[in-house]
């Protein structure tokens, strides 16, 4: 731990990053205290990290905790509300994310990637470039791989990726990535931000301590990210999907480009969707940044098929080309998948009941021929359909039935899509299941 001016530390929160960073702290010969309200004593992890030396108060959270701390480690998913963060605010003790902790660990160069959307694409993306140009990479952060004990192993040769939520960001002080990319700014989070600045600020944390010869990959199209990375110290590379860009990445309608360069035509690239071509642009930013070949961004591009279950292309039967969007919880999400086929589309949709109706969905239902619909919502989705004039619209029990239904009434060249516009938990206890379902009963169709 580089330059780490703390001696007593509370780690508030056991959850895998919790743990991570209580054993890094412990390692490296800190006093750390260990709250968490749901753990109990005899969980392994709590045992282990007695055995190491920590202070360990489960089951409740007395404010006492406290007490002799100079700083806090918090989850990122407890809120600012909570009252020992509250507390520890009135005492002025700092509070980070053990993200700070990973950025002063690493050895190796880290890659920082964050937007409203688009995270894991880009991030998986951005590692797999770099993995087909012979580089060795570690993927760590929000996509489910604790960044400290990755950043704790990291060579000087290697490079870190790291995925980073507005949560996590917020809690940072120092971190500074050699490069980051600020994919694009939606309005998210403002039960836990409170308001959209301080969302843009906490999202901002990952260029604000970068350095005169680090580089800002940013979305130039995007007007809220443009205003907000105006004050950034470090190298600007914009791209657009839009306008040439001479410093950065940008596509027309045939290729994509780097600069000057065409890196490879579109007809080419798997992974459908305009909102994928600005994480497409970049993730090959960083790429290039990076060092990484012309041909090891193709490679990856003409074979990527998407991250699971966001738009993810499952397969070819019959002429039918099968996509999960099993992601897509809310109309938003759909709107964006169904903009992005302008072949006939047999939609696949419905879930849990939120109150909400579905009317939002009209228009972008325009090429779509048929709706196969389940779950608690089939109804207000049936509703909706007819309004837009959608030919067929089947009820299905659910999305194993529902792919066979599709099935029955599609034709050549149709994409027969999972975008269902709802949670999952009326019938699945994820969106993953859901779309595990889809995936095996797509195969089963064969
Ligand atoms: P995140 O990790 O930020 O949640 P993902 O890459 O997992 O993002 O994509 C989740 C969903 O967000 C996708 O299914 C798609 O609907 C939408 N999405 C992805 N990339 C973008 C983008 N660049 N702009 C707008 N929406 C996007």
């Amino acid at each position: 731990l580089v330059d780490f001016p703390y001696d007593k530390v509370l780690v508030l929160g056991l959850a895998k990053s919790g743990t991570a960073a209580a054993k890094t702290l412990l390692e490296n010969g800190i006093n750390v205290r260990v709250n968490d309200m749901k753990t109990e004593e005899n969980d392994p992890g709590v045992v282990e990290l007695k055995t190491m030396g920590a202070d360990v108060i489960v089951g409740s959270h007395p404010l006492s905790v406290l007490d002799d701390m100079e700083l806090v480690v918090k989850n990122p998913g407890i809120s600012y509300e909570n009252p020992i963060i509250v507390e520890a605010m009135k005492r002025d003790i700092p509070i980070i994310t053990e993200i700070e902790i990973a950025g002063r660990l690493a050895k190796g160069s880290i890659i920082g990637i964050t937007g409203s959307n688009g995270k894991t694409t880009t991030t998986t993306l951005t590692n797999e470039m770099l993995l087909n140009s012979g580089q060795s990479v570690k993927l760590a952060g929000n996509i489910g791989i604790v960044a400290t004990d990755v950043a704790k192993h990291l060579r000087n040769d290697e490079k870190m990726i790291l995925e980073l939520s507005s949560f996590q960001l917020m809690g940072v002080q120092t971190f500074r990535p050699n490069i980051a990319i600020l994919i694009n700014l939606f309005e998210a989070h403002l039960d836990y931000h409170k308001t959209f600045a301080n969302y843009v600020d906490a999202k901002s944390n990952i260029f604000k301590h970068q350095m005169e010869n680090d580089y800002l990959v940013y979305n130039a199209d995007d007007r809220k990210v443009t205003e907000a990375v105006k004050g950034a110290k470090s190298i600007k590379v914009p791209f657009s999907v839009k306008v040439k860009q001479e410093h950065g990445a940008w596509a027309n309608e045939e290729s994509i480009f780097f600069k000057d360069e065409k890196i490879m035509d579109r007809k080419d690239i798997v992974l459908v969707g305009e909102h994928n071509l600005e994480n497409i642009l970049s993730a090959m930013s960083a790429a290039k940044l990076s060092g990484a070949t012309n041909e090891g961004i193709r490679n990856v591009l003409s074979t990527f098929s998407g991250v699971k279950h966001r738009l993810q292309f499952v397969e070819n039967i019959n002429d039918r080309l099968f996509y999960n969007d099993s992601k897509a919880t809310n109309i938003l999400a759909t709107k964006k998948a169904l903009s992005s086929f302008s072949q006939p589309v047999v939609l696949l949709a419905g879930g849990l009941d939120r109150g909400n109706g579905f009317d939002e969905m009209i228009p972008a239902l325009q090429h779509v021929k048929a709706m196969v619909v389940f779950g608690e919502t089939a109804e207000k989705l049936t509703y909706t359909g007819e309004k837009a004039g959608v030919e067929t619209i089947v009820r299905a029990s659910n999305v194993e039935d529902a792919v066979r239904e599709a099935y029955a009434v599609s034709e050549a060249n149709d994409i027969i899509l999972l975008s269902p516009a709802c949670a999952s938990w009326d019938q699945y206890r994820t969106f993953e299941e859901r779309g595990d379902m889809f995936i095996h009963a797509v195969h089963t169709l064969k």
